[in-house]
């Protein structure tokens, strides 16, 4: 590590250094940042999409430590994680990603930087603010945040009500370069939270996408705004989102049926808290025939199922992202007048379902897509006061990011996994002992990635 970058970790470490020490320390010229090469984007041309890995695409290079901007901080990354969208980055699906850097390129010179052969990916993060550029008032050098990813600067006047609706609303990490897997990054002021001070860096940024995610889906009313009572069925329960999802469905007075794929994976729902599991790999659902047509008496076993364990309701919402493969089933089980609330496709866009069933029973299908500043807000506050928590299994150094992202692309994780950018090791980072310390029903699930360990915890009132 050059001496620039250890300066910068010492003084982290140190957990003494005032915001004069920080905007005084150099910043580093370079850094280690994990890319996809421009020149790469055919490498997986005529593969499955199974076959696409992200260990042969994610490289760990040494790149220049970008300056700060109007309205931008830089911010030295401890712990960065993987999302699904890590992985769309790897594979170059649905299209390679330089092709939204050139595309903001052509907007003004500030985008133009962005537009570079190597793309920095990465949309979530917690570290510390090394600068900020001109314009920026809410933080300064030193603060300890965490990062969201909407990129947006709100000149337009459509995203005044709600910032996603921004015709220039972008991901950072995905849809801009300077994302959060690498050792510095370069994010837009109105993307930072105060970092949960109970929380190790690791943990901080295994929340920000998946937790404000879950957040405008349930809780915003840009969402369903679940209330208490609602019956609300789960995909992927103790996935990225789905771990959020139970929670907010719980701490409403809700009641989730989580829907997920292993006996272990049962039981941590068991264990967070929910009474209705369904493990769909054991009751082996086929919602489609070979020949690509409706599987209607699956649709029909699905929902017997839900109404034997709910004594005969349906559910008010259901909590989409699978896309495809599960779609017609949610259009089928909703109840009517209830809610498919949706923000992926992970097994294709394009759905397709019996349209009777939405029209005839009055169901809404609401597309949903990240969150807002105050909805990301909002949920790192439900983080910071220890009422929704990670849901963390499993943690890389940032030279195995390639083989942590392989592990999200085979559905082979529970929860989230994290990265450790300039964090030399896991558990730092806690300033508030005590308020860790009394967790209420925390679940820490870790599962340590070099010796295999695994354990459950719940921390019980
Ligand atoms: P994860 O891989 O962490 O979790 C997805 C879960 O989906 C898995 O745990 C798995 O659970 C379940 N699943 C996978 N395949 C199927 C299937 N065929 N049928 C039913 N369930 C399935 O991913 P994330 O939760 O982080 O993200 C999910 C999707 O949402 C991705 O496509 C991602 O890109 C997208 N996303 C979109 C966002 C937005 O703002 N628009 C934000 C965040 C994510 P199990 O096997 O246990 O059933």
């Amino acid at each position: 590590m050059a001496d620039a970058m250890k300066n910068v970790l010492d003084a982290i470490l140190s957990e003494q250094a005032k915001p004069a020490d920080y905007a005084n320390l150099p910043l580093p010229f370079s850094m280690r940042a994990i890319t996809t090469h421009k020149d790469e984007i055919r490498m997986f041309d005529g593969l499955e999409s199974e076959k696409k890995d992200p260990r042969l695409s994610l490289h760990l290079d040494e790149v220049p430590v970008p300056e700060p901007g109007p309205n931008e901080a830089v911010v030295a990354v401890m712990a960065s994680s993987i999302n699904f969208n890590t992985v769309w980055s790897a594979i170059f699906e649905p299209i390679p990603t330089f092709q939204f850097l050139e595309r903001a390129a052509k907007r003004s010179p500030w985008d133009k930087r962005h537009d570079l052969p190597y793309h920095i990916i990465g949309s979530d993060g917690a570290g510390v603010i090394l600068r900020v550029g001109p314009g920026v008032t809410l933080f300064k050098p030193g603060d300890e945040v965490t990062i969201h990813c909407n990129y947006v600067d709100m000149q337009a006047p459509d995203g005044h009500d709600d910032s996603m609706l921004d015709p220039d609303q972008r991901i950072w990490g995905f849809e801009t370069n300077f994302g959060g897997l690498a050792e510095v990054a370069l994010v837009r002021a109105n993307q930072l939270m105060p970092k949960p001070p109970h929380l190790t860096w690791e943990e901080a940024a295994s929340l920000p996408l998946v937790n404000s995610t879950a957040y405008r889906m349930l809780v915003s009313h840009n969402g369903v705004q679940i209330k208490q009572g609602d019956i609300v069925l789960i995909w992927g329960a103790v996935g990225g989102l789905g771990g959020f999802a139970i929670q907010y469905v719980l701490n409403a007075g809700a009641f989730p049926i989580c829907v997920v794929s292993s006996q272990e994976r049962v039981r941590l729902c068991e264990t967070i808290g929910a009474r209705w599991v369904i493990d769909r790999r054991a009751e082996g659902y086929q919602f489609w025939n070979p020949d690509g047509s409706q599987n209607v008496s699956e649709l029909r076993r699905l929902g017997k199922k839900i109404r034997e364990m709910t004594g005969g309701e349906d559910p008010d919402v259901v909590y989409e992202h699978p896309g495809h493969e599960t779609f017609a089933a949610s259009v089928f089980i909703a109840r009517p007048g209830g809610s498919i609330v949706t923000c992926a496709s992970t097994t294709g866009y394009n759905h397709e379902y019996d349209n009777r069933y939405l029209w005839m029973n009055k169901k809404r299908i609401i597309g949903s897509h990240f969150a807002n500043y105050r909805e990301a807000w909002e949920a790192n506050r439900l983080v910071v006061k220890r009422a929704i928590h990670p849901l963390l299994s499993e943690t890389y150094p940032l030279e195995h990011t390639g083989e942590a992202a392989y592990r999200v692309h085979h559905n082979m994780q529970i929860g989230k996994i994290s990265v450790r950018c300039l964090a030399p090791e896991d558990g730092l980072g806690v300033r508030d002992h005590e308020g860790r310390s009394r967790h209420i029903g925390q679940i820490n699930l870790y599962r340590n990635a070099v010796k295999g360990e695994f354990r459950l915890v719940k921390t019980e009132p």
